[in-house]
């Protein structure tokens, strides 16, 4: 098999055997590696410093085991759950689509309702 492809790192056309070959050369697929390696390090470190600026918009592994064990949610629980934002969450509840219980000024939303809606939308 021999397809025309584009070099993923030298952008210099190839002819490559394999569909799954993204690079003209060994020297290239190791400088890409490299490349995509320092990328992943720069975009964990990134999301480092964002999740230091604004601890409250990410939600931790034990956060979400803690979500997971409720039965009733906040409104910005079951909107990570459903991976709307809790503005959208609170249009679907005033319009209806989303069930919830108004205690004093807070929404609770049933967990059972939230994977109701989670099965509907796929
Ligand atoms: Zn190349």
């Amino acid at each position: 098999m021999r397809i025309l492809k584009i070099c993923e790192y030298c952008k210099n056309d190839f002819i490559a055997r394999k569909t799954t070959s993204k690079t003209c050369s060994d020297a290239c697929a190791k400088r890409l590696y490299k490349l995509n390696e320092r990328n992943s390090k720069i975009a964990q470190a990134e999301m480092k410093t964002e999740i230091r600026r604004s601890p409250a918009a990410f939600i931790t592994e034990d956060q979400i085991k803690a979500i997971q064990a409720k039965e009733n949610l906040t409104l910005s629980e079951a909107a990570f759950l459903l991976n709307i934002s809790p503005l959208t969450l609170r249009r679907w509840i005033l319009s209806g689509k989303m069930n919830s219980i108004k205690i004093g000024k807070k929404h609770s939303i049933r967990k059972e309702d939230v994977f109701c809606r989670n099965t509907q939308l796929q």
